[in-house]
């Protein structure tokens, strides 16, 4: 169906942090299949696990054990706050879960009439038709209604307008640490300590949206990792199989304990072959120079893109944190990631006026000064 604004590219090949398409162009991705392919393409010990569990058991169901998905959850729960994980096929999925547990948990504790998830406004949690009711951007919403009961936005990185947005039916503040479709968007520092604390003083359940911002994407395996926060529930998709569609739902035991048999299922969920990919790439992003590297890239991205900021009139603005970066422009994007892709540079537009740059997660500095060196032909051609 036509729900795509498709590039005439296709990509028949990738290896590490490059892709050709079928008429033997050779492409720098900083895109990643948007903030999936983590490892890049063609990752040896990637492509080793996906082939070897293909030529093994690829798919049962969750009516039998899975041991493939028991490790991965336990993986999961050893690098973060979590001790339950339910997994599903998508971000949206994900996202679905963690609501459907956060308003069974408000039951299951007494609050019968709350129900309500507050998200803010310019976030995105999905295309599913709660997702979209969830979702701050009425682009996603429009021609859809009517949508599911439950959702209300509140002004994004304003704890009073927060506060102010809480009523008796609310079970649960829902909020991506870092806005990615939203544009790139970090709240100010105190922000998310002040929701926990805001969550808990009035019983409320904080889930993070971490399906773009987790799995390294910031420099620590999640971005909540940066202040000394707990979440209640975490969701995870995108770069947690670096290609295959998985995604996660994780809480700690007290809230998990609200899903029993036959409350919540997957047919997919957590199969063999994609947690067995999971695994390895959670096994590899969490290693602890793999991180570090990650924020010095992230930090030499970010100089790099301030240099383009200074000497562009076109551009007005640029931020990032590990390799989550983004470049506000005082002119559509759509133009310049055309002529960026003719270049041989995949990058996205997210919003009308800005770029973002989530490259594969192994991108190195001198891939860095490649890209950048593309980027400011495509800014001067611009200006
Ligand atoms: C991509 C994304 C989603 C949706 O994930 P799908 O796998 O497309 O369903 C939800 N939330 C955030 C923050 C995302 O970036």
């Amino acid at each position: 169906m036509n729900t795509y604004a498709r590039f005439p590219v296709a990509f028949v090949r990738g290896e590490g942090c490059y892709l050709w398409d079928a008429q033997g162009n050779k492409y720098l991705d900083w895109l990643a299949g948007i903030a999936v392919c983590s490892l890049g393409y063609s990752h040896p010990a990637l492509t080793q696990v996906i082939s070897q569990q293909a030529k093994t058991l690829v798919h049962t169901s969750n009516l039998f054990v899975i041991h493939s998905q028991a490790e991965l959850a336990q993986a999961l729960c050893e690098q973060s706050f979590a001790e339950k994980v339910f997994f599903s096929n998508s971000g949206a999925e994900a996202n679905e879960t963690a609501v459907k547990l956060a308003r069974k948990f408000a039951k299951d504790q007494g609050h019968r009439e709350r129900f309500e998830v507050l998200t803010v406004q310019k976030s995105f949690h999905g295309r599913s038709l709660a997702m979209i009711a969830a979702t701050g951007q009425e682009k996603v919403k429009k021609g859809f209604e009517p949508l599911p009961e439950g959702f209300r936005q509140a002004p994004f990185n304003d704890l009073g307008g927060l506060t102010e947005a809480i009523s008796e039916k609310t079970c649960a503040v829902m909020i991506e640490p870092i806005l990615g479709e939203g544009g790139v968007l970090f709240p100010s520092e105190d922000y998310l300590p002040g929701v926990r604390r805001l969550c808990d003083e009035k019983g409320l359940l904080l889930i993070l949206d971490e399906i773009q911002t987790g799995m390294g994407r910031t420099g620590k395996l999640f971005a909540y990792q940066f202040s000394d926060i707990k979440p209640d529930i975490v969701t995870l998709a995108k770069g947690l199989g670096g290609g295959v569609p998985i995604g996660a739902c994780l809480a700690t035991d007290v809230v998990a304990q609200s899903f029993t048999p036959g409350t919540h299922a997957s047919t997919f969920g957590g199969n063999f072959l994609v947690c067995e990919a999971a695994k390895k790439c959670l096994e590899i992003v969490s290693q602890k120079n793999f991180l570090e590297q990650v924020r010095k890239t992230g930090e030499y991205f970010l100089k790099s893109l301030s240099a383009l900021n200074k000497k562009f009139n076109v551009v007005s603005s640029v931020r990032g944190k590990g390799l989550m970066l983004g470049m506000d422009l005082k002119i559509p994007a759509r133009p310049l990631v055309e002529a960026a892709l003719q270049k041989g540079l995949v990058i996205n537009a997210v919003q009308e006026k800005t770029l973002r740059f989530v490259p594969p997660l192994v991108l190195s500095t001198p891939q860095v000064d490649e890209g950048i060196s593309i980027l400011s032909k495509v800014l001067a051609e611009a200006e």
